[in-house]
């Protein structure tokens, strides 16, 4: 036996979100995969989706799990590189890089290579966290294509600040700073630029701005990425992060359950405990009356959540035992209605699943 605690990975839906992306934009598609693909396990994500034409990563470290299971998939750093050294593994190990500094492109510029690199030049128009200002654009590229150092297609990159909200003016004001700097490129003879812009939320409501290039993330893995919605049509969740009742206690009124005594019993009541806490990456700041579920039915969170615990009231539930499934999250309970009650998203939730929890592929 084994504590009971999972995220179950539904590979068909992964596959069917990723067709979607594909099938609304006809352009190729980047599966996101940061961040242990979005929480659902790097391995399964990747060998899920190893069809895809390159995944993207935050970091090399990222980047070299993927190819030590094996995956050739080529794979973008979405930042780039932190030092000069992992221009040589990139080179090694066909990652794409963003340049997106001056430091990286001397660093490239500079760089002991033989081959020319698949390039994503970034360019800010808006987020100001990444990227060359639009009036530099067309000079970083004429450097980088002189250096050959750069392959004969690069793609011009960006990132929305709003797409979350389509009708945002940040979108269109982007957008048409995007258009603006890839029109002032000489793109040299024999050369492509292509473009990449939209997310999940572009790709989802934001037609004009489908590209060579989309990256879709938290989409491919079946929520919403709309604060708004919890589900969107034509998307399956991915993971089912599931428990079960490993212990059932009754109690009487005026009796509290958990740490600091943050809910007290108006009846005879009775607790379920369920093994699974903040030490999985449910969240701490859940409040009383967070819904999981059991039996395909809703029954409330009561007292703190512990590290390896939660508490739930199942005093209307009598034929509830021991052994009993729970939901914490999944297809039939949103992990953006639970991110909305907690007051976050449920990218940080998703993300947030800790190694403890082993992930399962279902539906391969
Ligand atoms: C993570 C990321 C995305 C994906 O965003 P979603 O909202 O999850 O679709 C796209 N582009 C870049 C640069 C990213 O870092």
């Amino acid at each position: 036996m084994a504590r009971p605690t999972k995220a179950l990975i539904d590979v068909e839906a992964l596959r069917s979100n990723y067709a979607l992306s594909l099938q609304k934009t006809g352009g190729k598609c980047m599966p996101m995969v940061k961040a242990n693909g979005y929480g659902h396990g790097t391995e399964i994500v990747c060998r899920a989706l190893e069809n895809a034409e390159a995944f993207g990563v935050a970091s090399i470290e990222e980047a070299m799990e993927i190819r030590s299971l094996g995956i050739m998939v080529p794979i973008l750093l979405l930042e780039g590189t932190f030092s000069a050294d992992e221009i040589l593994t990139a080179e090694k190990y066909n990652f794409w890089l963003l340049i997106e500094n001056h430091r990286q492109k001397h660093d490239l510029i500079k760089a002991p290579i033989k081959k020319a690199l698949n390039l994503w030049l970034g360019i800010d128009t808006g987020l100001h966290r990444l990227g060359f200002h639009p009036s530099e654009i067309s000079s970083v590229y004429k450097e980088l294509m002189s250096s050959k150092k750069m392959k004969s297609t690069s793609v011009l990159a960006s990132h929305f600040a709003s797409a979350d909200q389509p009708d945002n003016a940040t979108v269109a004001l982007q957008l048409e700073t995007f258009d603006d700097a890839y029109a002032q490129i000489e793109i040299a003879p024999n050369h492509h630029v292509e473009q990449s812009i939209a997310n999940s939320a572009a790709i989802l409501s934001l037609p004009t701005s489908y590209r060579n290039w989309q990256r879709p993330g938290y989409m491919l893995y079946g929520n919403s990425p709309f604060p708004h919605e919890n589900l969107h049509e034509g998307l399956q969740p991915v993971m089912h992060f599931v428990s079960a009742v490993t212990s059932i206690r009754n109690i009487n009124h005026g009796e509290s359950v958990g740490y600091s005594a943050t809910w007290t019993a108006r009846r005879k009541s009775t607790i379920a405990t369920v093994s699974a806490g903040y030490g999985d990456g449910y969240p701490r700041h859940a409040p009383n009356n967070t819904p999981v579920l059991i039996g395909g039915k809703r029954q409330p969170l009561v007292g703190r959540v512990s590290m390896d615990m939660i508490t739930i009231d199942i005093t209307d539930e009598p034929e509830i035992q021991i052994g009993d499934v729970v939901t914490l999250w999944g297809p039939d309970l949103p992990v953006n209605e639970i991110a909305r009650v907690c007051n976050t998203n449920g990218y940080e939730l998703l993300s947030g699943v800790t190694c403890r929890v082993p992930r399962i592929a279902i539906n391969q």
